[in-house]
């Protein structure tokens, strides 16, 4: 049986835009991804924290599809977490998916892959029903993919990311395949390196959920994604959109990822 998995593609502004230009490039995006059918591609912007409220109230103003998406949380209902945010002050503020484990909070903010479990787990917590999704990032360093350990570093941030995971819970969760040494360095793996990695994600997913759920599990690719080379990463099998960093902040270029992940939406 082939499982359609409808391509998702999410713009990370990371730490960019100011509350002026955040909410025009939301705008953007949603005048880029009105057309599409919702069917072939679905869309998400990830601000800033101070951004979330202005941003989304510029989409639900436009009665906009694209989806509104936090950079990250803290697992803890509320209480003494100085500076962190919590799920629930996600949702008040109408976010709809969360990312978790991206590279630069594993590598600069040096996260542990204990808190990355725990963020999983409290953005797919049972109670949340469908209000929230989250986006687990992994990827190998250029020193393990040297090393030939790109599969076993995939494998082991999926074990540790989704412990105490269960098969129903899954169909909130969507990973992103992010090599480290290709994000924001200009440098992209090849359509073939990256459908390799695919492969292994989702084989660890039948491993650990069996076949069904790691069919319909979308995997999404990220690490220097430009509108010249999203067609032929997405026309890729088992490469179900993309997670752009630099090239979102560019309203053009990132409608232009969109669509191509529209067009491989259509396979
Ligand atoms: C990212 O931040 O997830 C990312 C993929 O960044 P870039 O597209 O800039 O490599």
């Amino acid at each position: 049986m082939v499982t359609h998995r409808i391509p998702i593609v999410g713009g990370n502004w990371k730490m960019n835009t100011d509350r002026a230009s955040a909410v025009a490039l939301a705008g953007a995006v949603d005048d880029g991804a009105r057309a599409l059918p919702r069917d072939r591609v679905e869309v998400a912007v990830f601000p800033p924290f101070p951004y979330l409220l202005e941003v989304g109230a510029e989409l639900r103003r436009r009665a906009s599809r694209v989806e509104l998406g936090a950079q990250d949380l803290y697992p803890e209902e509320n209480g003494a977490f100085t500076g962190e945010v919590s799920m629930e002050m996600l949702l008040d503020c109408g976010v709809r998916v969360v990312l978790v484990g991206h590279s630069e909070r594993r590598h600069i903010i040096k996260e542990s892959e204990e808190l990355i479990n725990a963020k999983v787990r409290a953005a797919l917590a049972p109670e949340l029903g469908e209000r929230m999704r989250c986006i687990l990032c992994i990827g190998e360093t250029l020193n393990q993919r040297q090393a030939g350990e790109t599969d076993a570093v995939n494998e082991r941030q999926l074990r540790s990311g989704l412990r105490g995971i269960a098969p129903e819970q899954m169909a909130r969760l969507v990973v992103a395949y992010e090599p480290v040494w290709a994000i924001g360095a200009g440098k992209t793996a090849t359509p073939a390196d990256a459908r390799d990695a695919h492969g292994g994600i989702r084989r660890v997913l039948a491993g650990l959920y069996g076949g069904t759920v790691a069919e319909a599990t979308r995997i999404q690719y990220g690490g220097s994604v430009k509108a010249s080379n999203a067609g032929e990463l997405f026309a890729q099998p088992g490469i179900d959109g993309g997670l752009i960093g630099g090239a979102s902040l560019n309203a053009d270029e990132f409608n232009a990822i969109v669509q191509a992940a529209a067009d491989a939406g259509l396979r």
